[in-house]
């Protein structure tokens, strides 16, 4: 797929055909480094996302009913055609997110990972039989898919964040609506290309970009749809759940987060900086996951910090094309503006900038969004940096001196997406583990997006999980039917 002009714009996948939007209405994608309009593409509305949900409820009714071995099969056509198409689609998740091309690429294979579990999973779903109290009946509990599912993805992971929501809903016989972000709607089309070619039944998979209020609108008051799935801010969460509500429908929500990591003076220091860097500044900070208060305990501050310094000075930040950048930019013009005022919120309260605290405008990167990888110390609670998610390149470092007092600050926050805690004191790793209210839990570990793991919030960073054993838990209603013999 070239990046293509106005004349040769993308258009919308409906039930199984590419086709334009009322008027030829068109939006611009942009590339966050250097600014450029880089493609148009099809602006969907209300009736655009009304033609996909008549395509979705229509292909429910077979595809609900298709085997799911056959199911899991065209999902394995669809993994092995993924990782055929990894480099091209790695690219387009760089043009259009910025974040550099080693990255896309390790975005692509969990993206896969994600399609292959969860046709594992397809033909691991069993009903029950109880033993009923009167010898007459005999009582079946059965799974049955939800019916048409809503998607609605976010742009920081654009690929991977789709692979997570179609897969489960197809695997488990439903049929799916998709509306990408608006920044980021090229490697979504470029998923679909794919899919069309494995040969999916027509309206299984719908793919509907454009205007999101009013596409989210439309399919949030169609009956037909009975589950919506998003992944995005806890504002918009919150805003789709209460229409949601109107009919009752389903609900997957993974939403925002504000990260705590834990590090303690027993820990392996080399090894806790190494791995907080990496997550920190891993796609420039803008991922729900990413360590947003580091909590360092006294004794070993100023040995952490210095350590974190020396790390932050070895990465480049570059075009994401370039083969030597390790962060790009932020996404657009208002996340660069968010992480100034946060950082400049920050100083005039009192922290410390260690390094960067400024945007990057120089070798190549004048017109994009870069801010520099930061660093800052003397961090408290009563700055915006430690309360709101920053989506940026800035790691703020508290201190603490007691598991106690870490615990209460580390808990007091609306959000509980995920935490983290360095230490090599076993009975400790379990306390705090189990005393922090968060959805996940990294112990000496920040790699949390694991396909066999359970992804997912609670309090306000959402409601269900994607992956592991109950991936598909979401997608499935239990049918109880009692016969009296
Ligand atoms: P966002 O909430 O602004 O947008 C997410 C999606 O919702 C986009 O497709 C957008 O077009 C759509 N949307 C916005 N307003 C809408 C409306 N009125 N009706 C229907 N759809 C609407 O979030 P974002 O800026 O794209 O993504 C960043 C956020 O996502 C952060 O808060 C981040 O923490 C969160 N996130 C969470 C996870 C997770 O797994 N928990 C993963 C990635 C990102």
């Amino acid at each position: 797929m070239n990046i293509k002009t106005k004349q040769t714009y993308y258009k919308l996948f409906i039930n199984g055909e590419w086709v334009e939007a009322q008027e030829s209405a068109t939006f611009e994608v942009v590339d966050p480094a250097t600014n450029e309009v880089i493609a148009h593409v099809a602006k969907g509305e209300e009736k655009e996302a009304t033609l996909a949900v008549d395509a979705a409820a229509e292909a429910f009714k077979t595809w609900s009913k298709t085997p799911a071995r056959k199911r899991a099969n065209l999902m394995w056509d669809l993994y092995d055609k993924v990782l055929e198409n990894e480099e091209e689609l790695a690219q387009l998740i760089t043009k259009e997110a910025g974040k550099p091309l080693k990255q896309a690429r390790l975005e692509v294979k969990n993206g896969a990972e994600y399609i292959r579990w969860n046709a594992e999973e397809a033909r691991r779903v069993y009903g029950t039989t109880v033993e009923s109290t009167f010898p007459s009946k005999r009582l079946h509990i059965k799974k049955e898919a939800v019916g048409p599912v809503a998607a609605i993805t976010p742009w920081n992971f654009p690929f991977s964040m789709i692979a997570r929501k179609i897969s489960p809903a197809i695997a488990a016989g439903c049929t799916i609506v998709l509306k990408p972000a608006e920044q980021t709607p090229l490697s979504a089309i470029k998923f679909f290309e794919i899919a069309a070619e494995v040969g999916f039944p027509k309206g299984v998979m719908n793919l509907v970009t454009g205007t999101p209020n009013a596409i989210g609108d439309t399919w949030l008051s169609d009956k037909r749809i009975r589950k919506i799935t998003f992944t995005g801010s806890t504002a918009v969460g919150k805003m789709l759940y209460k229409k949601a509500a109107d009919q009752m429908k389903r609900v997957s929500m993974e939403l925002g987060g504000h990260a705590p990591v834990i590090v303690f003076d027993d820990c392996d220091l080399d090894a806790a900086v190494k791995q907080i860097a990496g997550s920190k500044f891993n796609n420039c900070g803008q991922a729900c996951i990413s360590p947003n208060r580091i909590y360092v305990q006294e004794s070993i501050i100023d040995e952490f910090t210095e350590k974190l310094e020396k790390m932050v000075a070895r990465l480049k930040v570059g075009h994401g094309l370039n083969d030597n950048s390790d962060v790009g930019p932020l996404i657009n013009a208002s996340g660069l503006e968010k992480v100034k005022s946060h950082v400049n919120d920050a100083v005039e309260k009192g922290a410390t900038v260690v390094t960067g605290g400024e945007p990057f405008a120089e070798n190549g990167c004048e017109n994009g969004f870069f801010y520099m990888p930061t660093i800052l110390k003397d961090v408290n609670e009563t700055m915006k940096i430690a309360n709101e998610e920053t989506f940026g390149p800035v790691a703020p470092i508290l201190s603490f001196t007691s598991d106690e007092e870490v615990i209460e600050k580390a808990n007091d926050t609306d959000y509980g997406l995920a935490a983290y805690i360095f230490t090599t004191n076993l009975s400790r790793s379990h306390k705090v583990s189990e005393a922090l209210e968060y959805g996940m839990v990294g112990v000496n570990d920040t790699l949390l997006a694991q396909v066999e793991g359970a992804f997912g919030g609670v309090k306000e960073s959402g409601i269900g999980s994607e992956g592991g054993p109950e991936t598909l838990r979401d997608f499935l209603e239990s049918k109880f039917i009692s016969t009296t013999i």
